[in-house]
């Protein structure tokens, strides 16, 4: 497969009204790749990583290429983690997903945190009210 099938770092942006006031969404995807009609036949998203976990895909990931594969139309699209020594793909579909509501959430505040992972580094973890406390593993 040729390099030149491949689109690098395609930016992606869309418009949304809510509520009266637009909002610009702005993405940014690793590869893409379009048929001779020009239609898209792949989306991927490039991760690199230090070390492999049965936690991948991360559900934030998989949220980003979904947000993406909706902004751009496209039904499928894939992560591609790479470490020094390993590479490692997934296959994901769009599914549902409302960018709308997201918007909604973000600028309305409705969802917080979005992932448990960001109150790990939150540096009001200890008096927020919100803040999701996981227990602890002897493995991390
Ligand atoms: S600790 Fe509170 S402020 Fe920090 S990320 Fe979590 S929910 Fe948000």
């Amino acid at each position: 497969m040729s390099s030149r099938d491949w689109e690098v770092e395609v930016s992606i942006e869309k418009s949304i009204d809510i509520d009266g006031k637009t909002y610009r969404i702005l993405g940014r995807v690793d590869l893409l790749k379009r048929n001779s009609s020009g239609d898209i036949v792949d989306v991927v998203e490039v991760k690199t990583v230090k070390e492999f976990t049965n936690q991948f895909p991360l559900e934030h990931h998989l949220l980003q290429l979904r947000v993406y594969l909706e902004l751009l139309g496209a039904e499928h699209g894939k992560i591609l983690y790479i470490s020094r020594n390993r590479m490692v793909e997934y296959e994901v579909e769009r599914g549902e997903i409302s960018i709308e509501n997201m918007v909604r959430e973000t600028i309305y505040n409705t969802a917080v945190p979005r992932y448990s992972w960001e109150c790990r580094y939150c540096t009001y973890k200890k008096i927020c009210p919100y803040a999701v406390r996981e227990e602890h593993s002897s493995s991390s």
